[in-house]
């Protein structure tokens, strides 16, 4: 039987054996020409089993993955507890990567295979990364760290596994460097947002328009926002983020439409924050510092995000309708919606994605589609913004099918604040 050598609560070694073995076994490897893995794990939602079964349950999940993983080693490699939900494996004499592969997924298989005593444990799942040496790294920090960022990298993208991949770990290098420039960026007031005008396709006056933020870089120039805002998210930063646009938007808002027009201004809601009740304090308290009135805020919120877990979405989306804000879907038809659902929720337009309306003229299929998303939404009461419409032959098309809204480069790009007030001359009276 394998070694496996613990921590606190499973009796397995803790992170401080597993150096040492690490060293060891590097310098035999060394010598000897081999391979070895380092494999890292980390249980999913090992705090809500404490939380919601006690800690003594918690045990019980650590003793029985620490049995499961025992029981697919071989007498040469060893296995550790080196954190709360965090365990080691470290494969010796490993004769190709594929063999890395196996291990990985029958470790995985094992782990998930749950008790077979009947004693009612709750069940566990991991996820896990792994690196070798010396494929991938030559020393035990190096070794270590690509464990670790395949694992991140795992988490990342959802897999149950990764194997290091130098690409891999350099994204995440950028990335990382994005969150920390993106945070001082914030500080020092280095974001904008530009504002784009979506016209009214009936009476050709502005009916408002989208906020979309800007990233000058220092070095790197413009930055692509769906990367920083991704970042956001991973980062923990969007909150934040969002509160800071929420009041460089409102506070911008004020002043460009002033004395011109009540026209309604439209802010991109992360999709991470669809699940947070901390959203609707932020909008609050954001619209009571500047004294704007509810209803000339929109908040566009995409299809996808209110999908991926829609009793919450619905909630917080109530919250917000029932302050006066108006609640758009962005990108409408590239996600998921259940007809269902969308007839529960309080919102008053769908945007429809631009992939649609740019292939429109081309495509038959596309064209009704679009067709399709104008009728729904009319006979929902909710009406229908087009975006991406890049000519005049698209634009006159749609108002043709009925579409109330139309938002693209053919009207006006993205514009810097200063250049709005004179295109709000021509807004619609309300
Ligand atoms: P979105 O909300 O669907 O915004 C529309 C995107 O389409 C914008 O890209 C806009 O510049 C672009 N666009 C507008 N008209 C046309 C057109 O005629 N042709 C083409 N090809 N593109 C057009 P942008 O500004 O790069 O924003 C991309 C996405 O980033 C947005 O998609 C939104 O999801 C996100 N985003 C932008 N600003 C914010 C923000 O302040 N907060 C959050 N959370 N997300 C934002
Ligand atoms: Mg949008
Ligand atoms: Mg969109």
């Amino acid at each position: 039987m394998s070694t496996v050598i613990g921590g606190q609560r499973t009796g397995l070694a803790s992170r401080h054996e597993m150096l040492l073995r690490l060293e060891e076994a590097i310098t035999t490897a060394r010598t000897q020409e081999q391979r070895l893995a380092l494999l890292a794990f980390n249980l999913r939602g090992f705090r809500e089993i404490n939380i919601n079964f006690g800690h003594h349950r918690g045990d019980q999940v650590l003793h029985r993955v620490m049995e499961a993983i025992q029981g697919t080693l071989r007498s040469c490699d060893q296995a550790f507890h080196v954190g709360g939900d965090e365990f080691a494996v470290l494969l010796r004499e490993l004769k190709s990567p594929q063999v890395a592969h196996l291990a990985i997924t029958r470790i995985l298989d094992a782990i998930e295979e749950g008790p077979n005593d009947a004693s009612n444990t709750p069940m566990a799942s991991a996820r896990a990364g792994g690196a070798i040496f010396p494929d991938h790294a030559g020393n035990i920090d190096d070794l270590m760290r690509a464990a670790d960022s395949a694992l991140y990298s795992a988490h990342k993208t959802r897999r149950r596994y990764t194997l290091y991949d130098s690409a891999i770990n350099e994204r995440n290098q950028q990335r990382i460097q994005l969150h920390n420039d993106l945070k001082e960026g914030l500080k020092r007031n280095q974001l904008l947002f530009h504002y784009q005008p979506q016209y009214d396709l009936h009476h050709n006056c502005i009916r408002g328009c989208e906020a979309l933020i800007r990233w000058p870089h220092d070095t790197l120039g413009w930055i692509n926002p769906e990367l920083f805002i991704t970042v956001a998210e991973e980062s923990g930063l969007i909150a934040d983020l969002t509160y800071w646009s929420l009041n460089v938007v409102l506070r911008e808002w004020n002043l460009l439409a002033a004395g011109i027009t009540q026209a309604p201004v439209s802010i991109n809601l992360s999709a991470v924050l669809l699940n947070s009740r901390e959203i609707v304090e932020l909008v609050e308290r954001a619209i009571n510092i500047w004294g704007i009135d509810p209803a000339s805020l929109v908040l566009e919120v995409t299809e996808s995000a209110m999908m991926a877990d829609p009793e919450d979405a619905l909630r917080t989306l109530n919250a917000l309708h029932e302050r006066g804000i108006q609640i758009s879907i962005d990108d409408f038809g590239t996600g998921y919606s259940s007809l269902a659902y969308l007839k529960q929720l309080p919102v008053k337009e769908l945007k429809i994605d631009k992939s649609f309306v740019m292939n429109m003229m081309d495509n038959d299929k596309d064209r009704k589609i679009v067709q399709s998303v104008i009728d729904l939404a009319h006979n929902l009461n909710m009406h229908v913004v087009a975006e991406g419409i890049e000519n005049r032959e698209t634009q006159d098309l749609l108002a043709s099918m009925g579409c109330d809204y139309g938002q693209g480069y053919y009207f006006s790009r993205p514009l810097p604040a200063e250049d709005v007030p004179p295109v709000l001359m021509n807004a619609c009276q309300l």
